[in-house]
């Protein structure tokens, strides 16, 4: 009782936006889909005029038939403008930067593709803002409020340690964190127990680690408690994924979609017809090899108008994900057009002799989010044996690091690996002039070559 009359006093006082926000996705959920459409047309027409106005990237590209006399947007003219390339993040950044006051506010962010080149971009408050109401927006789809217990396989290394203050903010928002960067088997068992006395209203997680937690309960036949729902995000859910999470858990999983570029923007309701794209805050094309609007049931690239984040837009931006249209509607009230089958590329995993994962979004965030120097431009860890590593790294070329400045980059990400992947693990830094793809001939920016059934053990 007391944690929650807390947390509402924060959110009322700290966080009064995202309050206002979440009310107002609320009240939108209910407009009829013209009304989503005119409401999502007004929040495009105002930032592409603040785009047009104060971001140089697009002053350039933009020409005035975007605009009807009437001064709406000609859509026909916005599909014509090109699509938006992660590699066009790093090219064009300064140019993509709105030259707005509010700088304080901005966050620098990055994500590593699937090929390990980063993409860097900047949020700002307000995006921060309507991406939090968002997810608290879905989450109440689940059947979860704020307050309520959740469980978290997230990750998140730098949330899981730390002080007082951290374990404070775990108790008020009354979560517990699981470490998915490094699903350790024996340390599994304690988890399925911390779980099981936690009884979480919902447990949130990456798809994969799901997955392994899932079967490895299953493998174990061990009892675990029955959530409200499970929400799976952050990576692709394959239907033998949904079956097995689902069996093992006895709960619903909610699917929901989103990138560190646009945040979340879609998911399921309860009737899991597809996922509802979040009208107001994103305007999301499906798109054809041969540049044309995917009809419904046809697969497509997802590239999205992020509708929030003014400090730097990204107007048609390619997500590296494919989806299709869903061919039927949804009768849960909510008019939002649903997403079906969005396939991307599921992250691999590097395993240790003891059974333990790690995940390869922690080698995304050693090389690209933590450090914020930009000078490896692409990436790739290959592991040749349990204790061998390879980091095959290609430098930026206007990098103008000293061989001093690698020794000490390159030697705290080899900590930071030997914590997750043991003491004795060799690492080989190998520059190369280009990133080999992996046997498969897919792009991996991590992949393993020792092949274990990791869980089994
Ligand atoms: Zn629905």
């Amino acid at each position: 009782m007391l944690r929650r009359t807390l947390l509402k006093f924060i959110y009322q006082h700290k966080h009064k936006n995202l309050v206002a926000y979440g009310q107002l996705l609320k009240q939108w959920e209910q407009f009829s889909l013209a009304d989503s459409k005119q409401l999502q047309m007004k929040h495009l027409n105002e930032l592409l005029l603040h785009a047009v106005e104060h971001v140089p990237y697009y002053k350039n590209l933009f020409s005035k038939n975007l605009w009807d006399k009437d001064g709406l947007i000609n859509m026909d003219a916005f599909k014509q403008l090109p699509v938006l390339e992660k590699s066009s993040l790093n090219q064009s950044f300064e140019q993509l930067k709105s030259n707005g006051s509010d700088r304080q506010t901005w966050k620098h962010n990055a994500t590593g593709g699937s090929t390990g080149e980063p993409a860097r971009f900047m949020q700002d408050i307000n995006y921060a803002e309507w991406n939090a109401a968002t997810k608290m927006f879905y989450d109440g789809w689940t059947g979860y409020e704020l307050g309520c217990k959740k469980v978290v396989i997230w990750g998140a290394e730098r949330d899981i340690k730390g002080g007082l203050l951290k374990k404070f903010r775990q108790y008020l928002y009354n979560k517990m964190i699981i470490n998915a960067y490094q699903l350790k088997s024996e340390e599994m068992l304690s988890y399925v127990r911390g779980l099981n006395r936690a009884k979480p209203t919902q447990v949130l997680g990456y798809a994969s680690c799901l997955y392994d937690f899932a079967r490895y309960i299953d493998q174990k036949k061990l009892t675990i408690y029955s959530p409200k729902a499970i929400m799976s995000s952050a990576e692709v859910l394959y239907p033998h994924m949904r079956e097995l999470i689902e069996r093992v858990f006895q709960a619903p999983v909610f699917n929901r979609y989103g990138s560190r570029e646009m945040g979340d923007m879609a998911c399921e309701c309860t009737q899991h017809n597809g996922l509802h794209i979040s009208m107001p805050t994103h305007y999301v094309e499906v798109i054809r090899e041969d540049g044309k609007e995917a009809l419904p049931g046809e697969m497509g690239h997802i590239v999205v108008t992020g509708l929030t984040n003014y400090a730097m837009p990204l107007i048609r931006y390619r997500t590296g994900d494919l989806g299709m249209w869903a061919e039927n509607s949804c009768d849960c009230g909510c008019a939002w057009p649903l997403l079906q089958s969005i396939v991307g590329r599921a992250p691999d995993a590097l395993s240790t002799a003891k059974g333990d994962r790690v995940h390869a979004y922690y080698f995304n965030q050693l090389f690209f989010v933590e450090s914020e120097q930009i000078w490896i431009k692409k990436f790739q860890v290959v592991q040749e044996d349990y204790d061998q590593i390879y980091i095959y790294v290609t430098f930026h070329p206007e990098d103008k690091s000293t061989l001093a400045d690698y020794a000490e980059r390159t030697n705290a990400i080899n900590v930071r690996i030997r914590k997750v992947m043991g003491e004795q693990c060799q690492i080989s830094w190998v520059k190369v002039d280009e990133i080999p793809p992996a046997p498969s001939g897919k792009h991996c920016y991590v992949y393993s070559k020792v092949g274990v059934e990791a869980l089994s053990a």
